[in-house]
């Protein structure tokens, strides 16, 4: 359920380094529509040759974003094969990842990072209407389409990218690694993911956006990552209380408990007026 894109059509410049398991690009397209040459800039994700099994499920990832249209999922062009080469061709995102551009940027405000905690939210939303897992939820995986410039009155605007190769078919390692991201309940059955597990993830990515994209749990090995779920761990939680609270309701160890996407939209639209209270108080006392 893709367009195969043929390779012949694909222009390669600069390396862009690995994701999980693959390398990126990026590229441009050439189409000929009504007679006339069009170049898109994209972005060229091609499989490792060591996850040459794991073509099916990378297939489907493209897939799966092909069918579905939202102005905060990421658009898939299609795939390309060429060889022993597997390509997933995709919009190029011209501010990158969420995590390295917290990390850059140092300073951003409370309003910018709602913005973007909402914007996911809607894209869950359109995932979860339609009963749709991604399974890949990370600050990693937002691209920065508009860095958005608060003094201008601009806001950001952010793309939810691919999930990558399921959950299912990777290793326990690769599993672990993914904790605090990934549902614990993932952990013990893979197979069966949930749509209650996109809440977990938010959750954990709701804490990356206001920690400075800094990774939650960095510097943990696997088994102390493992015996934090074993022992119901939560992550450090924010000074902002209500903001603490939807982090750890989405974080709640028992899938069932987690809230509805309508109950994350509606806590974080009254997040707004707390917002002036949290900027004020920040604000030393006069004696
Ligand atoms: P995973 O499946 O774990 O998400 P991946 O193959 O998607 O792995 P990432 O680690 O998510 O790879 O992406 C690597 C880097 O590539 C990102 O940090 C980002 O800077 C860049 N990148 C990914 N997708 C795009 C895109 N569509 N446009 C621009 N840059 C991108
Ligand atoms: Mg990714």
């Amino acid at each position: 359920q893709f367009h195969m894109i043929k390779y012949e059509d694909l222009r390669w410049s600069e390396s862009l380094g690995q994701g999980s398991f693959t390398r990126i690009f990026k590229g441009s397209k050439i189409d000929i529509r009504d007679g006339e040459r069009h170049v898109t800039d994209v972005l060229l994700k091609e499989l490792d040759a060591n996850h040459k099994n794991c073509w099916e499920s990378f297939f489907e990832a493209a897939s799966l974003m092909s069918q579905i249209s939202h102005k905060h999922l990421l658009l898939v062009y299609g795939i390309s094969v060429h060889r022993s080469k597997n390509v997933m061709v995709q919009e190029f995102i011209k501010c990158g990842a969420l995590d390295l551009f917290l990390k850059r940027e140092g300073s951003v405000s409370v309003s910018w990072k709602l913005d973007v905690a909402k914007q996911l939210a809607s894209a869950l939303n359109f995932l979860e209407e339609k009963n749709i897992t991604h399974g890949n939820i990370c600050a990693k995986n937002l691209l920065l389409a508009r860095e958005g410039d608060a003094s201008q009155g601009s806001s950001p605007f952010i793309k939810l990218s691919d999930p990558g190769i399921n959950l299912a078919m990777l290793g326990r390692d690769v599993l672990l690694d993914r904790i605090p991201w990934v549902a614990p309940e993932v952990l013990e059955a893979p197979e069966r993911l949930e749509l209650e597990c996109d809440k977990w993830s938010f959750g954990a990515t709701l804490w990356e956006l206001f920690n400075g994209g800094q990774a939650p749990l960095q510097g943990l090995d696997l088994e102390r990552k493992l015996q934090f779920y074993e022992t119901y761990k939560q992550l450090p939680s924010s000074e902002w209380t209500e903001l603490a609270d939807l982090i750890s309701q989405c974080m709640n160890y028992q899938p069932a408990f987690r809230p509805s996407c309508r109950s994350i939209i509606r806590q974080l639209n009254s997040l707004i007026t707390s917002d002036y209270v949290i900027l004020h108080a920040a604000e030393p006392l006069p004696d």
